[in-house]
C-alpha cells in the first residue's frame, strides 16, 4: 500500500503548491465562482452564436456608415436580450472616410489588371492617373530619397510583414502604411502603393488607416493603396527587369464630412461597490471588406458573453462589470479615446481594463501593469487561468488599442494574449469572415476574460489605477 500512498501525496503535493497564491489572494468562494465560470465557459459560450449575429445581420461596418448605425442598434439590443442590467450609449464624433471606385492597371511595359484597395482616410486620385512606379524597400528608404525625386511618379514600399504569434512582425512593417503617403508626397509623389501589411499570399489587399500630416508645411495628401501580395510580387518582377513601369491609377475615396457614432455599454452592476468597474470589450466599428469577424466581432462577442456569465450568476460581483462595444478604433482610435474624455474623472474607480482585440486564436498568457501591491492577486488570476493553457507573464504585454487612452490617464490594464500566428493573413482584407473563427477557441477567451473580469471584481484594494496630472 506505500506505493499507492505515495502517489497519491505527490498527486496532492503539485496542485495544493499550485493553490496556495490564488488561496492567499482571493476568498475562497471567489475562487470557487472563478473555476465554475471557466468550466461553463470553455465548455460551450454564447459567444459564436453573437459574432454569427453580427456579421451576418449587420456584416461590413465602416465608422459612420449606414451599417455602422445598425451595428450601435444591433450592439444595444443584443446587450439587452444577453440581460445586462444597464445599457446605454456615449458618443463619439469623427471624420467619415467613404470608399468607392478603385483600379489599377499595369499600362507598360506588360500592360495587366493589378488588384488593390485604398487605405483608410486616403483621398482620391480625381480620375486617372499614370504615371511610372518607383519601388522602395521600406518607409525609411523612402524618407532617405531626395526631395523633388519623385516628382510625378508612383511611389511604392515593398517591405513585407514577417508572421509571428504575438503580432510583432506588424508593427515594423505598418509604417509604410500609416506613414508612407506623406513621406512619398514630401518627394513629390503623385501616390502611393504598398505591399498589403498581411502574411497570406491571397489576391486579397490589406486595407488599414494612413495618417497624413498636418501643418503648415505639410506634403500635399496624395491617394495611397495596398496591392495584393501576389500582386506585389508581380510588379517587384516587372522592376527587376529594368525597363519603366507605368502604371495607371484611379482612386475614388475621401472625406465626406464628420459623423457621430456610439460606444455601446453594457453593465452588470455590482453589489457592493456599484460605482467601481471593471471594464472589458471590444470595438464595434470595421473595415468595410469583409465582415468584421476577427477583428473585431470576435472581441466583441468575447467579452459580451463573459459579461453576460457573470451577469448570470446567482450572487453578483462586489463591483460593476462594463462590457463597452468602442466606436472606429480603426480609423484613429475614437471610441477608445472619446471614452477616456467622458470617464477622465473617474479613472481611479476603472479598477483594471483589458480588450480583445486581436482576432479569434486562442490565448496563451496573461500579463498586467498594476501596482505592486496587486502583482498577487495577478498571479492568482493566472493560477486560475492556468488550466486553459494560459501562462502568466510577469512582465512585457500591452493594453488593446481602445484602453489605450485609460492606461495613459492611470488606468491599470491586463491583456489576455491571443496567437495572431494567421490573424495577418485575413486582417483587414475581404478574407475576413466568420469561417476563420473556430468556436472552440472562442470559448476559451470567453472563460479567459470571465475568469479576468469577475476576479477583478471580487479583488481587496483593487490594482493601483489613479488618475495621472493632466499634461500641460
Ligand atoms: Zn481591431
Amino acid at each position: 500500500m506505500r506505493i499507492p500512498t505515495l502517489a497519491l501525496a505527490a498527486a496532492l503535493l503539485a496542485p495544493l503548491t499550485a493553490t496556495i497564491a490564488s488561496e492567499a489572494a482571493f476568498a475562497p468562494d471567489a475562487l470557487k465562482t472563478a473555476a465554475y465560470l471557466r468550466d461553463l465557459a470553455n465548455g460551450g459560450s454564447a459567444a459564436y452564436d453573437i459574432v454569427e449575429s453580427l456579421t451576418t445581420e449587420v456584416g461590413p461596418r465602416l465608422a459612420g456608415s449606414e451599417a455602422d448605425a445598425r451595428a450601435v442598434a444591433w450592439a444595444k439590443a443584443k446587450f439587452q436580450e444577453l440581460g445586462f442590467d444597464r445599457v446605454w450609449t456615449e458618443p463619439v464624433t469623427f471624420p467619415q472616410w467613404r470608399r468607392g471606385v478603385e483600379l489599377a492597371e499595369v499600362l507598360a511595359p506588360y500592360p495587366q489588371p493589378l488588384h488593390i484597395t485604398a487605405l483608410g482616410l486616403s483621398v482620391g486620385s480625381n480620375g486617372p492617373i499614370e504615371a511610372e512606379v518607383v519601388a522602395f524597400a521600406d518607409l525609411a528608404a523612402l524618407s532617405a530619397a531626395e526631395p523633388g525625386s519623385l516628382d510625378g511618379k508612383i511611389a511604392y514600399i515593398t517591405n513585407r510583414m514577417i508572421r509571428t504569434r504575438d503580432g510583432k512582425g506588424y508593427g515594423p512593417a505598418v509604417g509604410a502604411r500609416s506613414r508612407g503617403a506623406s513621406e512619398a508626397a514630401s518627394k513629390g509623389a503623385l501616390a502611393l502603393l504598398i505591399r498589403s501589411i498581411g502574411t497570406d499570399h491571397d489576391r486579397m489587399p490589406h486595407t488599414g488607416a494612413l495618417q497624413y500630416a498636418e501643418g503648415d508645411n505639410a506634403p500635399p495628401k496624395i491617394p495611397a493603396a495596398a496591392l495584393s501580395n501576389p500582386d506585389a510580387d508581380l510588379l517587384t518582377n516587372m522592376l527587376r527587369r529594368g525597363q519603366p513601369v507605368r502604371l495607371r491609377l484611379n482612386i475614388d475615396a475621401g472625406v465626406v464630412g464628420m459623423a457621430t457614432s456610439y460606444n455601446v455599454i453594457g453593465e452588470i452592476t455590482g453589489s457592493q461597490y456599484p460605482e467601481q468597474v471593471v471594464i472589458i470589450g471590444g470595438h464595434l466599428d470595421s473595415w468595410d471588406l469583409g465582415t468584421g469577424a476577427i477583428d473585431d466581432g470576435a472581441g466583441v462577442a468575447i467579452t459580451m458573453a463573459a459579461g453576460a456569465l457573470i451577469g448570470d450568476l446567482k450572487t453578483p460581483p462586489e463591483r460593476s462589470v462594463r462590457v463597452v462595444a468602442f466606436a472606429n478604433e480603426e480609423q484613429g482610435l475614437f471610441g477608445g479615446k472619446a471614452y477616456a474624455e467622458q470617464h477622465k474623472a473617474e479613472i481611479s474607480q476603472h479598477i483594471i481594463g483589458a480588450e480583445s482585440d486581436f482576432g479569434a486564436g486562442r490565448i496563451y498568457a496573461l500579463r498586467a501593469a498594476v501596482s505592486e501591491a496587486a502583482r498577487p492577486q495577478i498571479a492568482a488570476i493566472g493560477e486560475v487561468l492556468a488550466p486553459l493553457g494560459i501562462a502568466h507573464d510577469s512582465e512585457g504585454g500591452g493594453p488593446g488599442p481602445d484602453i489605450i487612452a485609460m492606461a495613459e490617464r492611470g488606468m491599470a490594464w491586463a491583456q489576455l494574449a491571443q496567437d495572431g500566428s494567421d490573424y495577418f493573413d485575413y486582417h483587414h482584407t475581404a478574407n475576413d469572415t466568420l469561417d476563420k473563427i473556430d468556436p472552440r477557441a472562442l470559448d476559451q477567451q470567453v472563460a479567459a476574460y470571465a475568469v479576468l473580469a469577475y476576479l477583478a471584481a471580487q479583488a481587496d484594494g483593487g490594482f493601483g489605477s489613479a488618475a495621472k496630472p493632466e499634461a500641460p
